[in-house]
């Protein structure tokens, strides 16, 4: 048994069942024994690869996607380049190479790096270590520094928790974790319906059948991050892999060695993830009056962007077996089969309404 199971069964047994929302929690981010505190998650020989580990077109085209936001707002002379769980650093570092074509965007940055992870945070700081920008780190978006803020993000909404809600015939309840008969972790519904369900299942899936399920997370980290943008003036960008209309089904999912296992195995060694609602996170920035681009597929993102230019040049530099390598990139980045992440994939942003379309955005 992991030390972390030992700690969840001890708190279960002491306060009873506990939500799945707070069980995912504490197996990501338990300060001793979560999932991100102890190790580097990324890569083949990880749990799992990310766009900007496949190619470094990703982080160069995100870069420009940024430089140009910049130059659309004006190109005031600080902006706040921050990214959120940035992973081993590789997208920022692609993103300011990228750029380094635009002089004055890279004289008016400083870099804020959002991580919660110790070891990722070392990973980074070495990635990052030749830079000309001053960066700094922070383990939550509440201490980000005053003025205008450009917010890049890759796979980072899908390691929030979600909470799950069931429906049954008086209601929808919280799905829970309990013990089951033979005192292992066991999915267990909350006995009571939620009285507020209808603030959080959206009006398409009320009437579902009875026994689905409803995945949600709290929206209150970009509704914060966006009334920061309408207020500062900036933009938002979210990268990340789920479905853009409200939806019933289970998503989340536990991953080791990019295999599958039972979500309540082993919980703090394996990562747990579950599909953005990118119709929830257009909400939640809309809240805050942010006005929303997207989403739109990965694959079409990075077409508008130029990826297709970008991968003919590095070709023209590259020997016959890199060649071969940048092919392979382009068609996983932007391709839109089943084991490609253009179409799975999907980039929403969201700015200040005044600030207009969006590079990438606007077709
Ligand atoms: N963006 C990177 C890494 C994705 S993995 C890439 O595309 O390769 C998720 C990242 O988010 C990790 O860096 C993880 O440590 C970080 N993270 C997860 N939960 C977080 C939280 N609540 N606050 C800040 N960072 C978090």
């Amino acid at each position: 048994m992991t030390p972390l199971e030992t700690e969840i069964r001890r708190m279960i047994a002491a306060d009873g069942p506990m939500p799945l929302g707070r069980f995912m929690t504490l197996c990501l981010a338990h300060p001793v024994h979560g999932y991100y505190m102890s190790r580097d998650p990324l890569g083949v020989a990880g749990d799992f690869v990310t766009a900007p580990e496949v190619s470094q077109m990703f982080g160069e085209l995100v870069g420009l996607w940024a430089a140009a936001v910049w130059q659309q707002m004006g190109a005031p002379r600080h902006i706040r380049l921050v990214e959120l769980g940035p992973g081993r650093g590789t997208m920022m570092s692609d993103a300011l190479r990228g750029v380094r074509v635009l002089p004055a965007f890279r004289h008016a940055l400083s870099v804020d790096l959002i991580e919660i992870s110790p070891v990722l945070r070392r990973r980074q700081e070495q990635t990052l270590a030749d830079l000309d920008v001053p960066i700094a780190w922070h383990s939550d978006v509440a201490d980000l520094g005053d003025g205008p803020l450009i917010v890049i993000a890759n796979e980072f909404i899908d390691a929030l928790p979600v909470d799950q809600l069931v429906r049954t015939a008086d209601g929808w309840h919280a799905r829970m974790i309990g013990f089951d008969a033979a005192g292992g972790l066991a999915f267990a519904l909350h006995p009571d319906a939620l009285l507020c369900a209808d603030s959080i299942v959206p009006p398409q899936v009320r009437d579902a059948p009875i026994g689905s399920v409803y995945e949600w997370r709290s929206g209150c980290l970009i509704t914060g991050l966006a009334e920061r943008i309408v207020r500062d003036g900036g933009a938002g960008l979210m990268i990340d892999y789920g479905h853009t209309q409200p939806a019933v089904g289970e998503t989340l999912q536990s991953v080791r060695s990019h295999r599958p296992v039972p979500v309540l195995e082993d919980p703090g060694d394996v990562d747990l993830t579950a599909h953005v609602d990118f119709a929830a996170l257009g909400r939640a920035a809309e809240r805050a009056a942010a006005r929303l681009h997207g989403p739109i597929s990965q694959a079409d993102l990075l077409r508008r962007l130029g990826i297709d230019a970008r991968a003919a040049r590095l070709k023209t530099a590259a020997t016959y077996d890199q060649a071969i390598g940048i092919d392979a990139a382009l068609a996983r980045l932007a391709g839109s089969g089943p084991a490609q992440m253009g179409g799975l994939f999907k980039a929403i942003a969201f700015a200040p309404p005044e600030l207009g379309p969006l590079p990438g955005f606007d077709g």
